[in-house]
């Protein structure tokens, strides 16, 4: 995270997780009905920024969204370098991009320093969930997120989302923005 004056924060975020799953669709939720795209960059992300409050700080935060396939090493770094935070997405309705998750979380550490930024896990298309046959259950999810907060010493929390509803689609950026936040006030903290 940037500090660019002392109530002004800055942070980056990266929306993680295979096709389909629904990322472009949560950050144009997030961003309102109006959002365009404020830029395609040529290495294949989509680039949005909101500014939110949080105790008297002014918190921007840079949202990241993969548009389509990264194939090249190169272009990877490019979108996890600085990263500050990331969403991790996976369909409820299809468990296999579940299992994916940990290959997100390699790849997010691979291109950090091996330093784990904080991680909000997103089980999107909740409004799938009475139709669909075998839907991630809310239990595994809670219990992938233990595994994680205690294997890596972070806090992680789940939340279940829908795109199409709207349903804690602010709640899941909002969840790791004060993550984020905390995170930063604790290393200003130690610093000081
Ligand atoms: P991305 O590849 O992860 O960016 O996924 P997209 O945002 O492009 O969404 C893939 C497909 O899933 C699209 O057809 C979306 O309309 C659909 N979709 C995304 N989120 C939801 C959701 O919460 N519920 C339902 N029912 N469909 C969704
Ligand atoms: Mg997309």
């Amino acid at each position: 995270m940037t500090s660019i004056q002392a109530t002004n924060l800055a942070c980056k975020i990266v929306l993680l997780g295979d096709g389909g799953v629904g990322k472009t669709s949560l950050r144009k939720k997030y961003f309102g009905e109006g959002f365009e795209a404020t830029y395609q960059m040529t290495i294949g992300a989509d680039f949005a920024a909101k500014r939110i409050k949080i105790e008297g700080w002014h918190i921007t935060a840079n949202v990241w969204d993969l548009a389509g396939q990264m194939r090249f090493k190169v272009m990877r770094e490019t979108y996890y370098r600085g990263a500050s935070g990331a969403l991790l997405v996976f369909d409820i309705t299809r468990p296999e991009t579940f299992l994916e998750m940990n290959n997100w979380v390699e790849e997010l550490i691979k291109n950090s320093n091996d330093e784990l930024v904080p991680i909000t896990l997103i089980g999107n298309k909740s409004d799938l969930r009475e139709t669909s046959d075998f839907p991630v259950s809310h239990e595994d999810a809670v219990k992938y997120t233990r595994e994680l907060s205690e294997y890596y010493k972070i806090d992680v929390q789940y939340v279940e989302s829908s795109a199409l509803t709207g349903e804690n689609v602010k709640k899941a950026f909002e969840v790791l923005i004060v993550d984020i936040f905390n995170t930063f006030q604790a290393n200003r903290d130690s610093i000081d």
